[in-house]
């Protein structure tokens, strides 16, 4: 039961108001459910559900419609969905090769997005900042004017001290200590903080919420780029750490005795057994080849049977299967999940992968699932969306009050705006 009942020390505004969040959290999650759905769901009877929707309803949070003909006799049970048009948040993504901003619908759907490739030379905090921003107001200033901004979310890749969304390493720029989530507040100006979440446990988060880990309060989300970040949930939670820097897969020894050299100054890590540029090494390829079409088309000539290509991949599906055994052994989870590059690379090295497992896994815990990320590169987008939504789903009608006074006193069409150019 998620609802909370009056037995509780609670007020009875409080009780209202936590109930409240906890039927916006279904449906925004679940999607449409009928009102004897969520009664069940909640613990919660009829005319508290009613009430309840009732009051979403009148603020647009929430539409509820007759089912479609259920073929049972009697008066169906309204279906309560997510009002898409009324409530959306602003997602970013500062991934190693591109930049992304997107409106997200109350519900999850992505309503309109922008796109910047992101070279790997790097680019400093005002840059990225000022592209970022420039999207955020254009798709900000382009939604229906009656639909209300309740919150933004970011995802970064690199280390995020969550209390003031401070990259404190971001690896691939060269970034320390850059004060990325209040800047882009600053930028967007639109009076929102703006969360930042490491994008590989906002991956986790996104899976386990809407993605391939649906059903499971146990799994291990493995996130490949340049290097290999992850995020493992526990009992439905983050395991994020005392700082927030915790599950750095990526740095988990797997080759220490003649192991590739890693960023971070050790040796044999599984990003730098499993990352892009061991792959492209293993398959022969020159240095001068980088990114996600150089590691797809090891992975096709692998698949067309070319010895070094599929070597290579062999070689890193045998690592990449030494972590992912060792993880397995301390979590139990029930899925594993592949997102980022390793959505590209996993499939053809599966068979190593599932090897280790047989070998080094615990009889008792091979009962796992492996599959690749359901959200795509979409997974850390989508996860900084929900870290957007975090305050709504806390306090529904509060913050849509709160939010749409805000709209009203300030006009970001009145900041400048320098088009921002990928
Ligand atoms: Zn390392």
């Amino acid at each position: 039961m998620i609802a909370v009942g009056p037995d509780t020390r609670h007020t009875q505004d409080e009780i209202r108001r936590l109930n409240l969040g906890a039927l916006l959290r279904l449906v925004h999650l679940g999607g449409p459910q009928s009102r004897a759905e969520l009664g069940q769901r909640m613990g919660l009877n009829r005319s508290t559900i009613l009430a309840l929707t009732a009051e979403l309803a009148a603020v647009g949070l929430v539409d509820e419609e007759r089912p479609r003909d259920t073929g049972r006799p009697g008066r169906p049970s309204l279906v309560v969905r997510p009002a898409a048009d009324r409530a959306y948040v602003l997602a970013f993504d500062v991934a190693v090769d591109r930049l992304v901003a997107a409106r997200v619908a109350l519900g999850g759907a992505v309503l309109d997005r922008r796109e910047a490739v992101r070279p790997r030379a790097g680019a400093d905090l005002d840059t990225v900042v000022g592209v970022l921003a420039g999207f955020g107001r254009d798709l900000h200033r382009a939604a229906a004017p009656d639909s209300v901004c309740v919150g933004v979310g970011a995802s970064y890749c690199g280390m995020i001290r969550p209390a003031d969304g401070m990259v404190r390493f971001g690896p691939d720029m060269g970034w320390v200590d850059q004060a990325f989530g209040a800047e882009l507040r600053r930028g967007l100006g639109l009076g929102l903080p703006v969360p930042v979440g490491n994008e590989a446990h906002l991956g986790a988060l996104a899976e386990h919420t809407r993605g391939a880990g649906i059903g499971f309060q146990n799994l291990i989300y493995l996130h490949g780029d340049v290097g290999v970040g992850g995020g493992i949930i526990v009992g439905g939670k983050l395991l994020d750490g005392e700082a927030g820097y915790g599950c750095e897969l990526g740095h988990m020894v797997v080759n220490p005795y003649d192991g590739r050299p890693c960023g971070c100054g050790s040796h044999g890590c599984l990003e730098a057994e499993v990352g892009e540029r061991a792959l492209l090494d293993a398959a022969g390829r020159p240095p001068e080849l980088t990114g996600r079409g150089a590691l797809r088309d090891v992975v096709a000539d692998a698949g067309r049977g070319q010895p070094a290509a599929a070597d290579a991949l062999r070689r890193i599906g045998d690592w990449l299967g030494i972590g992912v055994a060792n993880l397995i052994n301390l979590f139990n989870p029930g899925v594993v999940v592949f997102g980022g590059m390793l959505r590209d690379t996993y499939p053809g090295a599966a068979t190593q992968v599932r090897a280790r497992i047989a070998n080094n896994v615990l009889a008792v815990s091979r009962e796992v699932q492996l599959c690749v990320s359901a959200l795509g590169d979409d997974a850390t987008l989508i996860g900084a969306a929900e870290l957007g939504f975090a305050g709504l789903l806390a306090d529904p009608l509060g913050v849509l009050a709160t939010s749409r006074n805000r709209g009203r006193s300030s006009c970001p069409s009145l900041v400048p705006t320098p088009r921002a150019r990928p």
